[in-house]
C-alpha cells in the first residue's frame, strides 16, 4: 500500500474493523459533510447527493447515516433541548461544541479545553469514566441580544 496515503489506511481499517464496507451512497454522504462548512440535517444532505446520484432517496439518506454512524464516522447532534433539529457532522472534526440562538436559530460552534478538564475532574471526583458528553448552549446571540435590549417589545 502507498505510504503516503496514510489518512486511507485509517479509514479501511475502521472500515474493516466495523465489517462495514464503504458503498458510494456511504461514501457520497461522508463526503458532502466533510466538505460542508455549515451544520447539515438529512434533509440537506438528500439535496446535496441528489445532485450527484438522483436515484437516492431520504430513506437511503437515513439508512446510510445511521450505518455511518456505526461506524462512528458521524455524529448525530441536537441542536436544541426539544431535539427536535438533529444534524449531523462527520467525526474527522476536531471536537468542539455549540451555541444556539433560540431567536434567529444562528449556531456558533467554539472549542474550549474547560469542557475536557470538568471531565476529567469528574471522572477523577465520582469515579466514573466518561465516554461521551453533551452539552447543550442555548441563549441569544449577540445580535438578538443587543436587540433584546434596544427594543421595547
Ligand atoms: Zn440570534
Ligand atoms: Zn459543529
Amino acid at each position: 500500500m502507498d505510504k503516503n496515503s496514510t489518512p486511507l489506511i485509517t479509514l479501511n481499517q475502521s472500515l474493516h474493523a466495523s465489517g462495514r464496507r464503504m458503498t458510494s451512497q456511504r461514501a457520497l454522504v461522508l463526503k458532502i459533510l466533510e466538505e460542508s462548512t455549515e451544520h447539515l440535517d438529512a434533509e440537506t444532505i438528500w439535496e446535496r447527493a441528489k445532485a450527484q446520484d438522483e436515484r437516492i432517496n431520504l430513506a437511503t439518506i437515513y439508512r446510510t447515516l445511521i450505518v455511518l454512524k456505526e461506524m462512528r464516522m458521524v455524529d448525530l447532534r441536537y441542536f436544541a433541548r426539544d431535539h427536535k433539529r438533529e444534524i449531523y457532522e462527520p467525526t474527522s472534526k476536531p471536537e468542539h461544541y455549540h451555541f444556539t440562538c433560540t431567536k434567529c436559530g444562528n449556531i456558533t460552534e467554539f472549542s474550549t479545553n474547560r469542557i475536557n478538564r470538568m471531565r476529567s475532574q469528574l471522572q477523577n471526583e465520582i469515579g466514573v469514566v466518561l465516554t461521551h458528553t453533551c452539552v447543550c448552549l442555548e441563549g441569544y446571540c449577540h445580535r438578538c441580544a443587543e436587540k433584546n435590549t434596544h427594543n421595547t417589545e
